[in-house]
């Protein structure tokens, strides 16, 4: 059972790097390398070889690399700002994150 803090679609805030302050949408979680693909966050221009045989045209091709979880956080739907999340278990024994700052549910 994760216990991760962001999940796919969740909009994170950006804490820290050359996006620090950014916001996004997460297209994916790597748990296992502890990494998050954010969207039009990290994005870096990479270099594409024409390979006239495969029919590749050169050039720079802008592509979002995923950056370490411990730099984002979950914007919360209620109170609209970034927040760390705390975890909580419901009677039914369903685990849901919560909002530190406002205590909101966010799942
Ligand atoms: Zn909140």
């Amino acid at each position: 059972m994760s216990r991760l803090h962001v999940k796919k679609e969740d909009q994170v805030f950006v804490l820290s790097g050359k996006d620090r302050g950014k916001t996004g949408r997460v297209v994916k979680v790597f748990p296992a390398s502890g990494k998050v693909l954010v969207e039009n966050v990290n994005v870096l221009k990479k270099h594409i070889r024409p390979n006239p045989a495969k029919n590749i045209q050169g050039g720079i091709l802008p592509e979002a690399a995923p950056i370490p979880l411990s730099k984002v956080q979950v914007i919360c739907k209620e109170c609209s700002e970034h927040a760390r999340v705390g975890f909580k278990t419901h009677e039914d024994g369903k685990k849901v994150r919560v909002c530190k700052k406002c205590g909101a549910e966010l799942d």
